[in-house]
């Protein structure tokens, strides 16, 4: 059974459209990247898709069961868990608290997150909002996990973060990835994209313009769709 399954999806901010014809499918276990230059529809294909904005058009399935009627937060209780562009924590709470709240049954607990992240174990009692911004990506990640998502879907999660915590960051989902969780991310360092990623999908002004694996992903490509 495919895990997620796009076909032909279209949306809008009212009446300006931004996605003409989005198509993606992943397999459980995959790790898929979506990718393409500024502003052409990576963060709406996700909003889209977790149903935080309505589409007009199109077909969206996770494990066989349609989307479309459901709101975020069955979305997100059918096991899809986004981390969103922009680290989402409770400033006020801890990073315990933090990771507590987000919680549903499963294979995922404080001292596995500790592993995961040495960082937010040595700073369970500190709160959110002192953390440093990597250290927030980091607690926002492992909130998405702590509710034993199917699919993880990372938006920038290495955006505006020091050297040291990307490469911190990038581990964390080399090792997710290991585990069999399936991903579907966004990010803009190319390199490390490439070498998790086992399929590539490039969207440009709304619509797939090319789908293949990372090892294809050539220069020419990359000049055509992805270079400033
Ligand atoms: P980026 O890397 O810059 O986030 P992206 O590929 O994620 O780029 P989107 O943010 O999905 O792109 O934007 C797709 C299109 O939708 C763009 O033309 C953008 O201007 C438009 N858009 C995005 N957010 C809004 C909004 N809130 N209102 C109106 N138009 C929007």
């Amino acid at each position: 059974m495919m895990l997620l399954q796009i076909e032909g999806l279209q949306s809008f901010y009212g009446r300006s459209q931004a996605l003409f014809n989005v198509n993606l499918s992943m397999e459980e276990g995959q790790v898929v990247a979506l990718m393409g230059r500024n502003g052409m529809g990576k963060t709406t294909t996700i909003r889209s898709l977790c149903r935080i904005m309505p589409y007009r058009h199109g077909n969206v399935r996770f494990l066989d069961r349609d989307l479309a009627a459901m709101r975020p937060h069955r979305v997100a209780r059918l096991g899809i868990g986004l981390v969103p562009e922009g680290r989402r924590c409770f400033p006020n709470l801890s990073v315990h608290e933090n990771l507590v709240v987000a919680a549903r049954p499963g294979a995922w607990s404080l001292e596995r997150v500790g592993l995961l992240f040495p960082r937010l174990r040595e700073r369970q009692n500190q709160m959110a909002r002192t953390l440093s911004g990597g250290e927030q990506q980091m607690l926002a990640i492992g909130r998405a996990l702590m509710t034993n998502p199917k699919l993880l879907i990372l938006d920038e999660a290495t955006e505006g973060l020091a050297p040291v915590i990307r490469q911190e960051i990038w581990a964390a989902v080399r090792e997710l990835k290991g585990e069999g969780q399936s991903i579907l991310i966004v990010d803009k360092t190319l390199k490390e994209l490439m070498r998790v990623a086992d399929r590539c999908t490039i969207l440009e002004r709304g619509a797939n313009v090319w789908d293949g694996a990372p090892a294809d992903l050539d220069g020419d490509i990359q000049d055509r769709f992805l270079g400033v």
